[in-house]
């Protein structure tokens, strides 16, 4: 058999390890993964020796919006740059599978909404998608079967959110009555409730406040959506789930320790709890709101204190925190700092390109981390828990052929033009120790030597069932 394409390393993150290996492809998946030099070159069209650099298999990020709502100050709403923009930096970075949202609002029936959301996407993205279902407000009783038949159709996860986040956004949160509903038909229908978690009464109290007090600028964020309002709402939808039998919870953007003890507490009982942080709470503290532009470091909930960056970091490293994603809001630097109050700052970060290498930094270069460990945090733990593996996130045969090559003898202080998003980058000035050289999306070259071969029609809708062992209990 002559296989299309053989990448070759002495540093292969495969599913039994890292090892010296030839990851043989052919057409769209991964055919073999042998001892490095089992394959010579008459065996593929193509090899290509990538000794001294790391190959793993694609980021998966699984929290994007992408040509998502963005209010502004003004009161006018526009749209955050599309997978067409946000695509193509992933493939740049090493991401090849992102999470979006389609958003249910009253007035159309689930399905509707998906399929509206599907025109957004298709032929419209580089690499490969996948969507969370989100319902807000008061629930309507003819959603629960239109949610019962998307959960078993493709879309398993139901994102809810328990406060409105900001007095400009009412009618987003879900109340406790319908959070209960929706928990009983995910766990019928066998799938995961992602969940924005935070206390709506201690966050719209703390607006009172600091609005009455004169304390308007965002630089306070971290007091209104506090570390408290984490604490009460996580136990609260724990002790919810404890009622509904079968329902496994993820917690979207962790922010603070009292998150992370939730989380270890409820996981150390084998209930099947898991925690998502994202790069800016891992790498910025609410101090550096007081920056230049301390705007581009915010996104909801918010920043927190040194010691709950500490415990987020912990959480990591016993599993309490399975996944780093971006919350990723694709806009111009204008855009992410007009708000400048508690209520009116933009959520979210650019920052999908640079995720994969800034985490390798980060988790390998200055934590010593395994590789393997920095491969579950960014890809390999999102496809388990989000239904997706072992399609994505592992090295192994029958797999796509997702792959990153990471280099990290590119060491460097990155710049804002380097990347491919938008006009800014909270990383800016940071300093990166490794860089992909290369980039393979099922199959097809995507990204080589800093040169984009990727189309916009290459991205493809991937339909998702969460599986069992991690809706039966802890199991990362
Ligand atoms: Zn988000």
């Amino acid at each position: 058999m002559i296989f299309d394409l053989i990448l070759r390393s002495d540093r292969v993150v495969t599913p039994a390890g890292v090892a010296a290996c030839d990851v043989a492809i052919q057409g769209e998946k991964i055919a073999a993964v042998a001892a490095a030099g089992s394959f010579d070159a008459s065996a593929a069209k193509r090899v290509i020796d990538m000794t001294g650099k790391i190959i793993m298999p694609g980021g998966i990020d699984p929290h994007v919006h992408l040509k998502w709502y963005s209010p502004h100050p003004d009161g006018s709403v526009t749209l955050t740059d599309g997978p067409e923009i946000v695509g193509r930096a992933a493939l740049y970075g090493g991401t090849t599978t992102m999470i979006d949202f389609v958003r249910w609002t009253h007035g159309k029936t689930v399905q509707q909404a998906i399929d509206e959301r599907h025109k957004d996407w298709t032929n419209n993205c580089q690499c490969d998608y996948s969507f969370h279902v989100m319902v807000e407000g008061a629930l309507p009783p003819e959603i629960f079967p239109q949610l019962t038949h998307v959960l078993r159709n493709g879309y398993p996860t139901i994102k809810m959110f328990t406060t409105d986040i900001t007095p400009s956004r009412r009618g987003r949160m879900v109340d406790f009555g319908d959070i209960w509903e929706v928990f009983k038909v995910v766990a019928d229908a066998h799938g995961l409730c992602v969940i924005h978690g935070e206390d709506n009464d201690i966050v719209m109290h703390m607006y009172d406040k600091v609005i009455r007090e004169g304390r308007t600028g965002f630089e306070n964020l971290a007091e209104v959506h506090n570390a408290m309002s984490e604490d009460l709402s996580f136990r609260r939808v724990l002790g919810l789930a404890k009622n509904v039998p079968g329902i496994a919870i993820y917690f979207m953007h962790v922010s603070a320790a009292f998150g992370v003890e939730a989380i270890r507490e409820a996981r150390a009982k084998g209930l099947p709890v898991y925690g998502e942080t994202l790069h800016q709470y891992l790498m910025y503290t609410s101090e550096d709101y007081k920056k230049p532009n301390g705007q581009m470091y915010h996104t909801y909930p918010s920043l927190k204190a040194q010691t709950d960056q500490d415990a987020l970091w912990r959480g990591t490293v016993d599993s309490s925190i399975s996944t780093v994603a971006t919350d990723e809001v694709c806009c111009s630097l204008k855009a992410k700092t007009q708000g400048k109050r508690v209520d009116d700052t933009t959520g979210g970060n650019v920052g999908v390109e640079p995720r994969v290498s800034l985490m390798y930094s980060e988790m390998v270069g200055r934590r010593g981390y395994t590789l393997e460990k920095f491969v579950n945090l960014v890809s390999t733990n999102a496809a388990k828990i989000m239904g997706l593996y072992p399609r994505k996130g592992a090295l192994t045969a029958g797999a796509d052929a997702d792959i990153t090559v990471l280099d990290p003898s590119r060491k460097f202080i990155l710049t804002k033009d380097m990347l491919h998003e938008q006009d800014y980058s909270p990383w800016e000035g940071h300093e990166f120790l490794a860089w992909p050289c290369l980039t393979v999306l099922r199959g097809k070259v995507v990204v080589e030597g800093g040169q984009f071969l990727g189309d916009v029609k290459d991205g493809r809708f991937l339909p998702r069932k969460i599986s069992g062992y991690i809706r039966g209990g802890a199991m990362l």
